[in-house]
């Protein structure tokens, strides 16, 4: 009677309770792996993702794949976001994230309906975390040479892109990597320092790194010298233009000289403006927005080049290599604003012009992709991106450990007897976690035309049979062949992996918790445009 009238409260919404909500948030995490696990690993198969404008997409990028689709099931959403998490960190391992997620909650389901409560799984799980990170770190070494560096971010593009294109790309993203490598900052460090600057024409195999800034412009005024060995830079975040009327300003024009007078005060302005460049030394000056007419000459008087209409993001580089302060009002610029460049020079790339600027303060770089159609430049800026991402962080952590389903595989092996070790019933969590683990291994083989059982059982035979080098042992995606990953190179950097586990743990662990979910019920009568219609309000 009491529940009766508690769910009146409840009348607009549809309610899944207990076994029901986790049945249906698996079910949902599941699908969602689906979309994915058969582009997992080199031998992975590619997606066509055709936009509502009828624009298509060939990808085998999971995260791609299930960032452009169009999902709503809540679940689902806290798979892509723990997916998008581990490409913002780590930059790979996002299918494996999504698949290993899904795997840990339809073991988890299998050991709710054996009756082992979700807390218990949760506690479980945790304990496996922990136990897994500590083992990985365990196992893992250093990368022994330059070669091995470059087959850690080899193996990142692995069944993305052609065998050339990939060995390409990971030298120029090794080599962006070294120039970064002693500079401070964040992660993001790769992203605002490596510009990616698309030409049209040409084959991928064209690309190639460029120490500095390139833009697509030339100098304002072509008298003005083609090429600098450095000075003094200013960046003006803002235009170096006439004072303009303010939009409700009105000036009664009752004689002829009067708007000659308001013409001549602004012209008078930048002059005022110029001679302060000029006093302070200025060779190059960089304006995001518009410069008029009558201060480009002004300007070149004074011996001042520069460039207008710049990209906000190229600013903010310019602004970092430079060590310049960008500034919005040109007439406040001083001394302390002002940067210096090393170099600037145009050189003509596939007909356009193009401006490289170098600065004193340390790496910036420009990596020029070149390629016939767009998207072709786009899947080698996705390729780019993931090798860029990888060496970079690999130069501050160079651990690697096995990849081809073979540090998963020793992992499950490593969990199922630390399992025996717990007498309670999270034993039985350590062990379906252990399980899920081999997904990993297993859907390697699936995409790769073999047997997945048959594998994963020889794996982890072989694994047991080597009481050294076990862990290395792994699955050879083309050749079937179990082996020494270390051996043909088949490396993945230990962030990755563990970064990896560790979201999918929690996003695992997230979807446990949830007892209750409520829907709040659609009017079946609504149109459905209303919803957009009130969100506007
Ligand atoms: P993710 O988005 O998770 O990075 P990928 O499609 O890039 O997914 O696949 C990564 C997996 O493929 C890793 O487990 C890696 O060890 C494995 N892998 C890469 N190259 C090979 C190979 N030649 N043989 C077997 N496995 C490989
Ligand atoms: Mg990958």
């Amino acid at each position: 009677m009491v529940q009766a009238e508690h769910d009146v409260a409840l009348q607009d919404t549809d309610r899944l309770e207990g076994r029901a909500a986790l049945v249906n948030n698996v079910k949902a995490a599941v699908a969602l792996a689906g979309a994915v696990r058969s582009t997992l690993g080199p031998r992975g198969l590619d997606k066509m993702l055709v936009s509502p404008d009828g624009s298509s997409l060939v990808t085998n990028d999971g995260v791609t794949v299930i960032e452009t689709a169009k999902v709503e099931h809540p679940t689902a959403r806290l798979l892509i976001s723990a997916s998008s998490s581990q490409d913002k960190a780590a930059r790979d391992g996002t299918t494996t994230t999504v698949v290993l997620t899904a795997e840990l909650l339809q073991n988890s389901l299998e050991l709710v309906r054996m009756g082992v409560h979700p807390s218990t799984i949760i506690n479980g799980f945790l304990m496996s975390e922990r136990e897994a990170v500590i083992e990985l770190e365990r196992i893992s070494r250093e990368a022994e040479s330059a070669e091995e560096v470059k087959s850690v971010i080899s193996t990142t593009m692995a069944g993305k892109i052609g065998k050339s294109l990939a060995s390409h790309i990971t030298n120029i993203a090794y080599d962006a990597a070294k120039v970064l490598s002693d500079e401070d900052g964040g992660d993001d460090l790769e992203r605002l320092r490596v510009k990616r600057l698309e030409v049209s024409g040409g084959s991928t195999t064209d690309s190639y790194l460029v120490n500095g800034l390139v833009i697509a412009k030339t100098r304002v005024d072509i008298s003005t010298p083609i090429s600098s060995e450095g000075g003094l830079i200013a960046i003006i975040d803002g235009g170096l233009e006439n004072a303009k009327l303010e939009m409700d300003a009105e000036i009664e024009v009752s004689s002829p000289g009067i708007l000659k007078g308001f013409h001549d005060r602004s012209i008078a302005k930048l002059r005022k403006c110029v001679d302060r460049l000029s006093s302070l030394g200025v060779d190059l000056l960089i304006v995001r927005e518009g410069i008029s007419d009558e201060a480009i000459p002004m300007l070149t008087e004074a011996g001042i080049t520069c460039y207008r209409r710049f990209e906000r993001d190229d600013l903010e580089r310019l602004s970092k290599i430079t060590g310049t302060r960008m500034i919005r009002d040109p007439n406040r610029i001083s001394e302390r604003d002002l940067g210096a460049f090393t170099g600037r020079s145009e050189e003509i790339i596939a007909g356009v012009t193009h401006t490289r600027i170098e600065g004193s303060e340390g790496g910036a770089l420009t990596v020029i992709i070149r390629g016939t159609t767009p998207q072709i430049r786009e899947e080698a800026i996705r390729a780019f991106d993931d090798a860029m991402g990888v060496s970079f962080r690999m130069e501050r952590d160079p651990r690697v450990i096995p990849g081809g389903g073979a540090i998963q595989t020793h992992l499950a092996r490593h969990l199922r007897s630390f399992a025996l070790g717990n007498p309670g019933r999270e034993q039985l969590a350590i062990e379906g976690y252990a399980a899920a683990l081999e997904v990993v291994p297993r859907t390697l083989a699936e995409n790769a035309g073999l047997d997945p059982i048959d594998v994963v059982l020889d794996l982890s035979a072989a694994q047991s049979s080597d009481t050294e080098n076990g862990a290395w042992i792994g699955l050879n995606a083309f050749t079937g062949d179990r082996t020494r990953m270390d051996q043909l190179g088949i490396l993945d950097p230990l962030f990755v992996t563990t970064h990896s586990i560790s979201g999918s743990t929690e996003a695992a662990i997230s979807v446990l918790r949830i007892n209750d979910v409520l829907w709040a019920k659609q009017d079946p009568t609504a149109p459905d445009w209303k919803e957009g219609e009130d969100q506007e309000d």
